[in-house]
């Protein structure tokens, strides 16, 4: 999929510089290290006369993550217990209910840390295992999804009695939507005298959410996450939606599941939140989890106690990785250590490299030498802040301190947090640099800025940004002398 110029080069017996200069050509500035996308790969092997299949480079190592495609044997299927994921509107409740169940359902003496909140536990309903997962907002979930970890089985949506349906609930009603999965809707605080179930039900119904009981197929159970009202219903009611999925794994397989949760420990070094898919994790396996491996040291389940193995939609931290694995990455054990770590160390390596190519944005610092290199003569910036008085300040000063050579240029000023169209705007013109004053990018922002190599800076001091930029406009005023 990815391929660089001189391996190109290499590949087709030509030396860089020959295809350096057919792109150069073409109109395409590009050193012998960049990768080149599809399209250029084909104009390529048209100028050159060779044919060009594109083929993509992770595909062995990938092949691990779906191996439970081919090597599952459906005659040591037995059933696996539902694994749910809570989604609403902030303060309706998604939390406290969350607790509420664990608090309810995990007997008293085993309750170690329970006032605490944990991202995932099992709970028992009369007999019958139920796995919840918190993931951290309906954007993070799909997110997962679209990188192929789809771990949730039944999404209950929780609305507030007495609030209705908010905009972040219709959100999350699309992505519940677009997940496939049964849907039950917890209408919370039913303890409340102004909770109204009917008023949330039409809303609902509105939205293409029709309670069973107005003709339609979507279960709304009344709860309390302060009283424990309801909860009985819901677990039974999840039991009965999970039955008709026939949720089935094979328990002897090599373990399978996904990250949930991860995190580095003092003195304990990384540790992961995995729930099990498929197959049986043992301390002692030998696992892959994106770019990351490791021989399992020690797993302490969701009562925080040591075990040996975790079974299936169980979940627990996973110590003896070498690195932090991303949230939601596939987790595979190895049959030999390896394995798992050719496997980790070939995507590592090639995310290294793709991070590498895509370096041509700069950070501030660099900024300087590239000014000093009289390659750029303007500072393309964007400024964010949270008042409007401090933003007139930032932007007057910045003005202020460029002279006719060189000068920083304010593409946008605004007031309010660092948003994605900021970076669309950022990406748009080359070596711009988001300046915030008081204000953050939020957690996607701010991987998608990383991604897109885009530098955000950001200020509780007027001066500090001030001197940043100064710094290197100082790099550029230098070069003009
Ligand atoms: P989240 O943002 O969806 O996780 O919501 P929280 O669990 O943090 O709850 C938001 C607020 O609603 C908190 O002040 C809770 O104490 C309150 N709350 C949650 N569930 C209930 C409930 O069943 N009844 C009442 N009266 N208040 C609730």
């Amino acid at each position: 999929e990815e391929c660089r110029v001189y391996e190109f080069a290499e590949a087709c017996g030509k030396s860089a510089s020959d295809v350096i200069s057919v792109l150069f050509g073409l109109g395409m500035l590009v050193t012998k290290n960049d990768f080149l996308k599809q399209d250029e790969l084909e104009i390529l092997g048209e100028e050159f006369g060779i044919e060009v299949t594109v083929k993509d480079a992770l595909e062995d190592v990938n092949y691990v993550d779906d191996y439970h495609e081919e090597d599952i044997d459906d005659s040591n299927f037995v059933t696996r217990p539902p694994v749910v994921t809570i989604m609403g509107h902030v303060d309706h409740g998604k939390t406290s209910l969350l607790d509420k169940i664990r608090s309810a359902k995990v007997a008293k003496g085993e309750a170690g840390g329970i006032t605490q909140h944990i991202s995932a536990y099992t709970v028992d309903q009369n007999g019958q295992k139920i796995t919840f997962v918190d993931t951290p907002g309906h954007a993070a979930f799909s997110e997962m999804r679209s990188r192929g970890t789809e771990i949730t089985d039944v999404i209950i949506i929780v609305v507030a009695g007495d609030d209705g349906v908010k905009p972040q609930t219709e959100e999350v009603i699309s992505h519940a939507k677009a997940s496939g999965c049964p849907i039950i809707v917890a209408v919370n605080k039913m303890d409340k005298e102004s909770a109204n179930m009917d008023m949330v039900k039409a809303q609902m119904a509105e939205r293409e959410m029709t309670p069973v009981d107005w003709g339609g197929d979507v279960e709304f159970i009344g709860v309390s996450a302060h009283t424990g009202m309801g909860i009985d219903d819901l677990l039974e009611n999840i039991l009965l939606q999970s039955e008709v999925l026939e949720l089935k794994a094979d328990p002897s397989a090599k373990a399978k599941g996904a990250v949930v949760e991860s995190l580095l420990e003092k003195g304990r070094g990384p540790v992961a939140t995995i729930i099990v898919q498929n197959g049986t994790l043992k301390v002692g396996d030998n696992i892959v989890c994106d770019t990351t491996y490791g021989r399992v040291k020690a797993i302490t389940n969701d009562q925080g106690k040591p075990v040996k193995q975790l079974g299936l939609s169980e979940t627990g931290n996973v110590l003896g990785l070498n690195e932090v694995p991303v949230s939601g990455a596939v987790m595979v054990a190895q049959d030999s250590d390896k394995e798992a770590r050719e496997i980790a160390t070939t995507r590592a390596e090639h995310a290294r490299a793709k991070e590498l190519s895509k370096s041509t944005k700069v950070s501030l610092e660099e900024m300087s030498g590239l000014i000093a290199e009289g390659k750029i003569k303007q500072l393309p910036v964007i400024i964010k802040t949270d008042v409007g008085g401090s933003l007139e300040a930032i932007k007057g000063s910045l003005e202020k301190i460029a002279n006719e050579e060189v000068k920083v240029k304010v593409l946008h000023a605004g007031v309010g947090g660092i948003t994605e169209s900021d970076l669309v705007l950022a990406n748009a013109s080359e070596g711009c640099i988001i300046l915030g004053f008081n204000v953050r990018p939020t957690g996607s922002v701010k991987q998608k800025a990383k991604a897109d190599g885009v530098t955000i800076n950001t200020y509780t001091i007027i001066y500090d940004l001030i001197d940043d930029v100064k710094d290197a406009l100082s790099g550029m005023m230098s070069a003009v002398i």
